[in-house]
């Protein structure tokens, strides 16, 4: 670590953090320290600050938005990477568009819709960034990114450049299975020319759907576990009377059951002791063993 310390200091000087909180850069406002914390500004910074972790051996963790983590208390480990101001551009030519992995999702919906390309009007109100979406395979209403995708940037482990075709991300429901420590930088799509006033309703529509079903003004993650074939996650733990309860200062909302709210000062243990009360409950209650869509990163 002290060499990749050194390393790393010598090239990006202050903008290197050492020992630094992450709870401010997620959604749950939840999570201890990075050993080290960089926002890196260009793909040839990103290159070379994964390169020198790989010749150091020390781990990287790619952070977008963190909005859909819950970062141990503890922290994490190693080398957190974060993608800056760089990276948030977005291109359009005709019905390709190209966004920058740190670009927001709710940015790149808005643009689009406008410009009356059809393809991701479901995005309405998921936070987060377009690299976080697509490691995610963001969705909701019978959407979801992968559709879409005709090319993901990246820069490998290793610290090379690389560009992946969709086969090769391995989208799935809430996941992908990119190459091992693949930080991404920018995603190549393809929307379908639309009639704007049209998909403007439907971004409407996503929206009020969401503001009916989801807590507003609490930190949280989103739905905390998968939707298990032909069941909806939220439904079983509402079953199983999980609405409400609580462990420290972490609840399940009592407006989604499938979402965990800090209600001020909770611990990534108190979210993580709420997730295994709710997975035994609702396995005891109804046999379904529930698959978390939140990710709990770091040092447990
Ligand atoms: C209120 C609320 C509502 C939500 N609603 C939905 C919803 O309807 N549908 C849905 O799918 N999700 C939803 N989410 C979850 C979350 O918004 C999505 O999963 C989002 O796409 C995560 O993006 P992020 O940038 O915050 O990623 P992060 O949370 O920062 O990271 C998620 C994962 O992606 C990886 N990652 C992030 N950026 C990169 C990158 N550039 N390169 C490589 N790896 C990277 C991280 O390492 C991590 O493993 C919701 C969350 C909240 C808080």
């Amino acid at each position: 670590m002290n060499g990749l310390e050194r390393q790393l200091g010598e090239r990006f000087g202050e903008r290197l953090c050492v020992n630094w909180p992450l709870a401010p850069f997620t959604s749950f406002r939840i999570g201890g320290p990075a050993d080290l914390l960089l926002t890196v500004e260009s793909e040839e910074e990103l290159c070379f600050a994964k390169a020198a972790a790989n010749r150091n051996a020390v781990p990287v963790f790619s952070l977008g938005a963190g909005t859909n983590l819950v970062v141990s208390d503890r922290g994490i480990r190693g080398l957190v990477i974060r993608l800056g101001d760089g990276f948030r551009r977005i291109e359009i030519d005709g019905c390709n568009v190209t966004a920058g992995a740190a670009a927001d999702f709710g940015v790149l919906v808005e643009t689009v819709v406008e410009r009356a390309l059809a393809g991701l009007e479901f995005g309405e109100g998921i936070p987060g960034s377009v690299g976080g979406g697509l490691v995610m395979n963001a969705g909701a209403f019978g959407g979801e990114i992968s559709p879409v995708v005709t090319r993901v940037h990246g820069v490998t482990l290793e610290g090379e450049r690389r560009a992946l075709a969709p086969e090769e991300v391995g989208f799935a429901y809430r996941r992908t299975h990119l190459p091992a420590g693949f930080a991404i930088t920018r995603v190549d799509l393809e929307l379908k020319p639309g009639c704007r006033e049209s998909l403007r309703a439907r971004v409407l529509e996503v929206r009020a759907k969401r503001a009916l079903r989801q807590p507003r003004g609490v930190p949280n993650a989103g739905s905390i576990f998968k939707n298990p074939p032909g069941k909806f996650a939220g439904r079983l733990l509402e079953d199983a009377g999980l609405k409400g309860t609580r462990a420290g200062n972490a609840a399940f909302s009592e407006r989604h059951a499938n979402f965990i709210v800090n209600l001020g000062g909770a611990t990534a243990e108190d979210v993580r002791a709420l997730m295994e009360t709710a997975r035994e409950r609702v396995r005891l209650m109804s046999g379904v063993t529930l698959e978390p869509e939140v990710r709990l990163v770091g040092e447990w």
